[in-house]
C-alpha cells in the first residue's frame, strides 16, 4: 500500500470541467465522491495533503448503528453499514462483524440497558440483553467479577481506519474513474468555478466535506452555523501477543450517556447522577471508554471530548491514565502495552446530527457528523443527492 496519492492521480483533463468537485477526501468526502460517480456524474476529488490525515484516520474504526439515534440516524447507519461491507468486499479493505458488547457492572446500567433491550428492537436495532454467563460465552475478554450482564447488538462491524481511508481513493479512480487531486487544497469556491492550486475548475456543482478546517471556503456561513470543535484523546497497544482477538468491540456504562440511542431510557439520569457523583475527573473530561481490535491485532482504546473552536494543541497524560484505569475495571488482555497514542477533532452541532447547508445555488457543504462520520457518512452522502435532486429529504439550512 503507498500512501502517496499522486501516484495514482490522473492526468488532469485538459478542459478542466467536471460535473462535481468534492473538497475533502475524509471519510464524507469520499462517500459523496462514491455516491456521485455511483449516479454516474463525473467527479474531481480534491485533498489538500497528499493523504487524509484528519478525523477520518484517527478514529476507532467503529461502524456503529447501535449507539445512533432512532429513526433517520439509525436507519441511515444501517445503508452506510451495507454500502461499508460492499466497498470493503471490492476494495480489499479488511474489515470484521465483530458486534459490540455494552457491559453492565452497576444495577443502573442493567437498568438503562434492560429498558433499550425491551423497545429498541421494534424500532430496527437487532440487539438482546444477555445476562453474565451469556456476557462471558460471547467474549473472553470481559472480566466477570462484578458483572451483571450486557446488551449484545451483532450489527457492529470494525475497519482500520488508516487502511481504509488511504485504500478508498485508490478504489474511487481506479473503479468508478473518479479523478484524484491529492496535494492541492481548494482556495476558493465561486460556483460554477473551483480554484485548486492556481487552477480553475468549471463544475456543474460542488461539495465542500473539509470537515475541522470549517473557516477557509464560505466562512460566513461557518461563523452562523453553531458548529464546534471537540479533541478526543486515543491510544493504540502493541499487537496482542499469540493472535489473541478481542472479538466483540465493548463499551460500558458510561457509552450510554454518550449515544443518542438510550436518551429516552427511564434510568439513564439516576446513572448519569451516579457517574457525576462518583466519577467527577471522568464527566470533567467527557470520557467514555471504548476498546476494539484491528486486523494487526492492536486494540484501539479511548476516549475524552474536550469541546471548543480552538483545541488545546497539547495532550493530558492524565486523561489516558483514567481511560487505562477505567479499561482496568473490565478489560482481560494479555497486553495493554501503548504503542502509540494521538488526538483527533471532529466538528459537531449542538442540535443537530449532521449540518448540511446550501451556501449559493450548486454548493453543498456537508459537515458536523460528531462521532459518527464512519458509520453514517455513506448513507448520508445518498440522502444528500436524494435531496438534491429535488426529493428534500434533509432538513437543509442556507
Ligand atoms: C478520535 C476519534 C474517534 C472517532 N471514532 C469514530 C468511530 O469509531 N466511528 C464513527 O462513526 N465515527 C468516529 N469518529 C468520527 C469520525 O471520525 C468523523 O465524523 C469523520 O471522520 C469526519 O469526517 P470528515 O470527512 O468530515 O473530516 P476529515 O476526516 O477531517 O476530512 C476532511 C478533509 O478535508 C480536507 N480539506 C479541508 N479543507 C480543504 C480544502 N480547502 N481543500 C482540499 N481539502 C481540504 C482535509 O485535509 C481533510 O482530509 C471519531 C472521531 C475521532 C476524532
Amino acid at each position: 500500500m503507498t500512501n502517496d496519492a499522486n501516484e495514482v492521480s490522473k492526468p488532469m483533463p485538459p478542459d478542466r470541467q467536471a460535473d462535481i468537485a468534492v473538497i475533502g477526501a475524509g471519510v464524507v468526502g469520499l462517500a459523496h465522491a462514491y455516491e456521485a460517480a455511483r449516479r454516474g456524474l463525473s467527479v474531481i476529488l480534491f485533498e489538500r495533503n497528499t493523504r487524509a490525515l484528519g478525523a477520518s484516520i484517527r478514529n476507532f474504526g467503529m461502524i456503529l448503528p447501535l449507539g445512533m439515534a432512532p429513526g433517520v440516524v439509525h436507519e441511515r447507519a444501517m445503508r452506510s453499514r451495507e454500502v461499508w461491507l460492499e466497498l470493503a468486499y471490492q476494495a480489499g479493505i479488511w474489515h470484521e462483524r465483530t458486534g459490540a458488547l455494552v457491559l453492565a457492572y452497576h444495577d443502573d446500567e442493567s437498568a438503562v440497558l434492560r429498558e433499550f433491550a425491551g423497545h429498541a428492537p421494534a424500532l430496527g436495532y437487532p440487539c438482546t440483553w444477555l445476562d453474565a454467563d451469556a456476557v462471558a460465552r460471547r467474549s473472553r475478554a470481559v472480566k466477570e467479577e462484578g458483572l451483571r450482564g450486557g446488551l449484545w447488538s451483532p450489527a457492529e462491524v470494525i475497519i482500520d481506519p488508516r487502511e481504509a481511508i488511504a485504500k478508498l481513493p485508490f478504489f474511487l479512480s481506479r473503479a468508478c474513474d473518479v479523478t484524484l487531486c491529492f496535494g492541492q487544497a481548494v482556495t476558493g469556491v465561486a460556483w460554477p468555478y473551483v480554484e485548486a492550486g492556481g487552477e480553475t475548475w468549471r463544475v456543474e456543482r460542488a461539495v465542500v466535506c473539509s470537515g475541522a478546517d470549517f473557516e477557509t471556503l464560505y466562512p460566513s456561513t461557518f461563523a452562523a452555523s453553531g458548529l464546534t470543535r471537540c479533541k478526543l484523546q486515543m491510544m493504540r497497544t502493541v499487537p496482542q501477543p499469540a493472535s489473541w482477538r478481542l472479538g466483540p468491540m465493548l463499551a460500558t456504562g458510561l457509552s450510554l450517556r454518550h449515544y443518542p440511542a438510550f436518551a429516552s431510557c427511564p434510568s439513564l439520569p439516576a446513572l448519569e447522577r451516579r457517574i457525576a457523583q462518583n466519577h467527577p475527573a471522568l464527566d470533567r473530561w467527557g470520557i467514555h471508554v471504548l476498546v476494539a481490535q484491528n486486523g494487526l491485532g492492536e486494540l484501539v482504546l479511548g476516549d475524552s471530548h474536550e469541546y471548543g473552536l480552538t483545541p488545546e494543541p497539547f495532550d493530558r497524560p492524565e486523561i489516558d491514565a483514567l481511560i487505562l484505569a477505567y479499561l482496568d475495571t473490565f478489560l482481560a488482555a494479555p497486553s495493554l502495552d501503548i504503542a502509540q497514542r494521538w488526538h483527533g477533532v471532529y466538528v459537531n452541532h449542538p442540535t443537530r446530527a449532521v449540518f448540511v447547508a446550501e451556501p449559493e445555488p450548486g454548493v453543498r457543504i456537508v459537515n458536523g457528523l460528531g462521532g459518527t462520520g464512519m458509520t453514517t457518512s455513506f448513507g448520508l452522502a445518498q440522502d444528500v443527492f436524494t435531496d438534491w435532486e429535488g426529493a428534500r429529504c434533509l432538513d437543509t439550512v442556507s
